[in-house]
């Protein structure tokens, strides 16, 4: 193990690329006195002035030609970045891994660097240890190695028992070190302002300013409770994870000099030969591991170099030592993944304008060579990924770009360098792990498995499997493309069906598509078909409405009776007004919250889906923005409306955090829009769902439930009858319309009324909510809405038996998902349920979302279809009351033989 390692010689040729950005990284700067500091300068100034003198006359006298005189260079270069301190280190430690800067005997001449550093002397150790415990190391740990088991640039590792008994590693940062680095840093930054005023050639990459970036980075790698916190975060993100282990830590015990954590004893990165695991197959391990880092958490190890890592049994993998740790924001993952889904596609125009909006800071500087830049940027991007991909690395692919960049007069951003240092190490890692990976293969299946877009070869069993199965569905949906722009609602948008359905009936849990095949459906239209298709109760319904002719925007006596069933199951004094879908539903609430409130703002949840208008998508489930704390709202489509999303506050469910950001925007808050039951957890938190009703009510903020799909189905009413929590509006949806397009507002009538006529037209324009909607309440929906509300009403033991149905098949799917040993998250309660296969159960939609296996997710919608059973792509399932027990030991045993055949085809292998 490592300690920390600071940036410095070929790290500085990555430096010199960077941006005006911030690198959005959370260190402390530790601080020293100026005089202090002033007396270490000097000290430094000295040592490099001498050192470098010392070193360059050697590598004069003894400089040559061949390999011996590189060797010996490379010697040389080793001895003087060990004179010169921690912040010169990491260029060791960097040129140290198989990085491809240096061939493979100069590459050893720096594993030293990895962990054989001088420690500090026994009596400075005891002393740092004594002002760090505030107790003799004797009083603290029941046994202390004085002999450190690694020492590295900035810190020192020590075995040692706790009282209790627990082996931890102490790591301990070196003395002196923090005052060197801040002196050489401080140094460093003078040195490079110096030769910023006095060359030209320099001035252009404005170094001194991305140093200062980055200064606080490199120096706050001393403080151990910063890098606490940093590790406690990392393993957090890959908790539960198959075979990536990240040391827990004892925070309580650990302070500014000192980190504990639990001791792992394991085979050294440097050792690997040791590793009794298949190189390829460990080598992809760590990529996978650096890759999802990078790509999932945005959140990654600046500094994956051997001595940061180890080896456990069956090729487990340790990460240590979070000393340096880049961010990504969501954004920069939005942009870092299109760019790659470009490149993955070759559209090599797209990949240039995603690579410059994700990298590129200034992109006006490209301007006057624009159509150059962008023409000898493609070719780049097709030398890297199409042609050379057999020695593909990341790292040569982002020197090229650089260089390309830089020399159209333009910057990378420091993010992208940090970036780019990690995967040089990393790679380079991977690559002396496995001489032969083929890193881009890797990349490529790291980028498939995590994006829906179909390998070759997938695409092609899939087009033989599935869609020979159904070449009925394929034609109507080619013939309909041309004059529909959706030819069935799955083939729209961002993930669309690779082969939509179009079905010619259906009838209880079953569906005949136009190919004769039958299915077992677990989609029931997305919500409606609570009681299974053609239910007799709601065709009769609709049979006896229709014959008594359609009656529209004129009363009739089912919109009142359906309006009647509704306010009953929603509390006495509770008013209704209907509509024609859940759009519309919630459209109307936030009118009605607005009208009432004479607020404008709205505050949404991420991850909620509220109907496809402008307010219903913000932030909903394609894209977030905006720290995970705070997330900045952000439009799900192209068209909407930009005011509409400025003016929504972003929240994040069942986080306390959230109800301190409405209180504090309380005043231009209207409502607060939230499905109490998110369909992605299938469950709600009972305390948050009362407590946000308490912010809210304090602040005269409305709540309003959108329980469109968990209304009448979840429960005779709502979600909310559930938790025991009202909110002040409830939109409904689906089941209320019997199958047929609906949707209602219910709430307090003293709410509901404003949108009621105060019989002053004048007054009506100023203060009241207009809603309208020509069919809501129409004859033939109402009376199959009222038809199915009285059969719930009447058979309560509808919504046991959804409960009990639910329960079973998510325990016998749960139970495949073991015994095929993969990673799978099913969730589900009273007819509503989802899968993911994540090892991890990520606290917040967004990381839910993007840890996902959406490949394999795609994949089981068509795996599950050759076994009889339709499963809406990435979409939440629904059982219905038609759903017979023969039908879901189907459906389980479907699915256990579609795992089965994923596993077989590699869908869970890394
Ligand atoms: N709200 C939620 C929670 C939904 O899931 C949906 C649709 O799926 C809607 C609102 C919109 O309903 P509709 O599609 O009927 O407009």
């Amino acid at each position: 193990m490592e300690g920390h390692s600071p940036l410095s010689v070929s790290a500085r040729k990555l430096e010199s690329n960077l941006s005006g950005d911030p690198a959005r990284i959370s260190v402390a700067d530790p601080g020293l006195s100026r005089l202090r500091l002033a007396a270490a300068a000097v000290a430094e100034a000295g040592r490099i002035g001498w050192w470098s003198a010392f070193y360059l006359v050697r590598f004069l006298l003894g400089r040559g030609r061949g390999r011996d005189a590189r060797l010996r260079t490379a010697a040389l270069l080793r001895g003087y970045l060990l004179r010169m301190g921690p912040l010169y280190i990491k260029a060791g430690q960097v040129l140290g891994t198989q990085s491809g800067l240096l061939s493979k005997q100069e590459t050893d001449e720096f594993r030293s660097f990895f962990s054989e550093l001088p420690p500090m002397s026994d009596a400075a150790l005891r002393k740092v240890l004594r002002n760090g415990l505030g107790a003799p190391v004797e009083q603290m740990f029941s046994s202390f190695e004085w002999t450190p088991v690694a020492v590295g640039s900035v810190a020192q590792v020590h075995r040692a028992v706790l009282p209790e008994g627990d082996p931890v590693a102490v790591k301990v940062v070196k003395a002196g070190v923090r005052a060197r680095l801040v002196a050489s840093s401080w140094l460093l930054e003078k040195l490079l302002r110096i030769g910023h005023l006095m060359s030209r050639r320099l001035r252009k990459y404005e170094v001194p300013a991305h140093f200062a970036e980055l200064r606080p980075l490199l120096t706050g790698q001393c403080d151990m409770r910063q890098e606490e916190l940093r590790q406690a975060e990392v393993a957090q993100n890959f908790s539960n994870h198959p075979y990536l282990r990240v040391p827990r830590t004892h925070d309580r015990l650990c302070g500014p000099d000192i980190l504990i954590m639990e001791y792992v004893d394991a085979i050294r990165g440097q050792d690997v030969e040791l590793v009794d695991f298949p190189r390829p197959a460990l080598a992809a391990r760590l990529q996978d591991v650096f890759y999802c880092m990078v790509y999932f958490h945005g959140f990654f190890h600046v500094d994956p170099h051997p001595g940061n890592l180890m080896f456990g049994a069956d090729g487990e993998v340790v990460l240590l030592d979070f000393g340096l740790v880049g961010r990504l924001s969501e954004d920069d993952k939005w942009n870092l993944s299109s760019f790659y889904y470009a490149c993955v596609l070759g559209q090599w125009e797209l990949a240039v304008e995603r690579f410059t909006r994700a990298f590129v800071p200034q992109p006006r500087r490209l301007a006057p060579t624009q159509s150059r830049y962008a023409a000898e940027l493609a070719d780049v991007l097709r030398a890297h990924f199409e042609r050379q991909t057999d020695r593909w690395s990341t790292m040569a692919f982002f020197d090229d770009a650089t260089r390309l960049v830089r020399a159209h007069g333009a910057r990378v951003s420091t993010r992208f360098s940090l970036l780019a240092l990690s995967l040089l190490t990393g790679e380079g890692v991977v690559s002396q792990v496995d001489p032969d990976i083929d890193i881009w293969r890797n990349a490529r299946r790291f980028t498939d498995r995590f994006s829906p877009y179909l390998s070759e070869e997938l695409k092609e069993r899939f087009e033989r499997e599935i869609g020979r199965q159904v070449p009925n569905s394929m034609s109507a949906r080619r013939e309909a493309a041309n004059y529909l722009v959706a030819p069935t609602h799955l083939d729209r948008f961002v993930l669309p069906s690779a082969f939509p359905l179009v079905v010619r009936e259906a009838s209880g849990a079953k569906f005949l598509d136009l190919d004769g095949n039958e299915y077992i459906d677990l989609s029931c239209g997305y919500g409606p078909h609570v009681l299974g298709y053609a239910h007799p109760v709601p065709v009769q319904a609709i049979q006896d409405a229709a014959a008594r002719g359609a009656v529209n925007a004129i009363g009739n006596p089912s919109e009142l009776q359906l309006a009647r069933h509704i306010a009953e199951a929603f509390g006495t004094g509770s008013k209704v007004i209907l509509s024609n879908s859940g759009t519309e539903a919630v459209q109307m609430a936030l009118r009605i919250a607005r009208a009432y409130t004479g607020r404008q703002r709205v505050g949404k949840f991420e991850g909620h889906y509220h109907g496809f208008s402008d307010q219903g998508t913000v932030s909903s489930w394609f894209r977030y923005s905006g720290s995970p704390d705070s997330p900045e709202p952000i439009a799900n489509s192209a068209g909407t409306q930009r005011s509409v999303v400025a003016d929504t506050l972003v929240l994040q469910y069942g986080e306390a955090n959230s109800l301190a950001r409405i209180e504090a925007q309380a005043a231009s808050l209207a409502c607060v829009v939230l499905e109490p039951m998110p369909a992605a957890l299938a469950d709600f938190d009972e305390t948050f769902l009362r407590e946000l009703k308490n912010v809210c009510a304090r602040n005269g903020i409305l709540v309003i439930y959108d329980e469109v799909v968990t209304g009448f189905r979840v429960h005779y009413g709502g979600a909310q009858h559930l938790a025991g929590v009202e909110p002040d509006i409830t939109c409904l949806g689906k089941v209320i319309g019997g199958g047929l397009p609906c949707g209602a507002v219910v709430g307090r009538a003293e709410v509901i009324d404003i949108a009621r006529t105060t019989q002053d037209p004048f007054l009506d324009v100023d203060s009241r909510a207009f809603v309208g909607g020509t069919m809501s309440g129409n004859s033939i929906t109402a009376a199959a809405g009222v038809a199915v509300l009285e059969h719930l009403r009447d058979h309560p033991e509808v919504y046991t038996g959804l409960r009990q149905k639910t329960a079973w098949l998510t325990k016998e799917m749960k139970a495949h998902a073991v015994e095929h040993g993969i990673p799978c998250n099913v969730k589900g309660s009273h007819s509503v349920f989802s899968i993911t296969f994540d090892y991890a159960s990520p606290r917040l939609v967004r990381d839910r979302l993007v840890g996902s296996n959406i490949k394999a997710n795609l994949a089981l919608a068509y795996y599950l279809r050759k076994h009889g059973v339709y499963m809406p792509e990435l979409h939440t399932m629904l059982l219905s009351d038609a759903h017979s027990e023969t039908e879901l030991e189907k459906v389980s045993k479907a699915f256990g033989s579609s795992i089965g055949e994923m596993v077989e085809n590699g869908f869970f292998t890394s």
